[in-house]
């Protein structure tokens, strides 16, 4: 598999730092199960940040607060973390990344003509604006924009509009300069899972399609 559209710089970067919307980081997250690239450049981004950390002068209440924090720890029995158990997801269709197992996923619902979404929610951040879009074959999906960014992952068949085509393994960041018109391959149906950061809200009739089932 070959990927042509990573996630930006300042994207892992906020990963990294932990500074990326929920949403956002599940979908980085499913493109970095398939892209060691990106993988190699947050590893990149972690260590200077460790760098960086490890540089600072400690604050004087810091050595208090280890102890502290120390003593915390060790009181804490050292049973080994346990993973919540991955959710049960309905079928639809195809094979969710390992990133999403933990997601409560709903099953597709008709959006328009050949259009299907479902809602992504995670347990951690129930707040968070994710969902998988589905485009039957050929579709012209509605011109929209937004007021944030957007972050879309192809997970099944492929997608283009005016800045390139996107095939599985793709992500795409689209920000307020982006007005676009997807159209979907006309090879095979396309699966994606996207997530609105922030206060982002999208415009044209996906807007009004979406707000009232999604409130995006
Ligand atoms: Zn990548």
């Amino acid at each position: 598999m070959t990927i042509h559209h990573h996630p930006g710089d300042e994207t892992l970067l906020r990963l990294a730092a932990g500074t990326l919307g929920a949403g956002s980081a599940l979908v980085v997250a499913v493109h970095l199960e398939g892209c060691t690239r990106c993988r190699e450049h947050l590893a990149g981004f972690e260590a200077v940040g460790g760098a960086i950390l490890e540089e600072m002068p400690p604050a004087p209440l810091a050595a208090d607060l280890f102890g502290r924090t120390m003593e915390r720890l060790q009181a804490i029995p050292s049973t080994p973390v346990r993973e919540p158990p991955p959710k049960k997801q309905p079928a639809l269709g195809i094979e969710l990344p390992q990133a999403m197992r933990h997601c409560e996923v709903g099953p597709w619902r008709w959006l328009g003509p050949g259009f299907h979404w479902s809602k992504v929610k995670l347990a951690e951040s129930p707040e968070a604006k994710i969902m998988l879009l589905k485009g039957r074959a050929g579709l012209h999906l509605p011109a929209h924009g937004h007021t944030g960014l957007e972050f879309m992952q192809v997970l099944a068949g492929s997608l283009s509009d005016e800045r390139g085509r996107y095939f599985p393994g793709d992500l795409d960041e689209a920000d307020d300069e982006v007005d676009h018109r997807p159209v979907v391959g006309r090879e095979s149906d396309c699966i994606c899972l996207a997530a609105l950061e922030g206060d982002t809200r999208l415009h044209g009739i996906l807007g009004r399609l979406l707000r009232p089932l999604v409130g995006f």
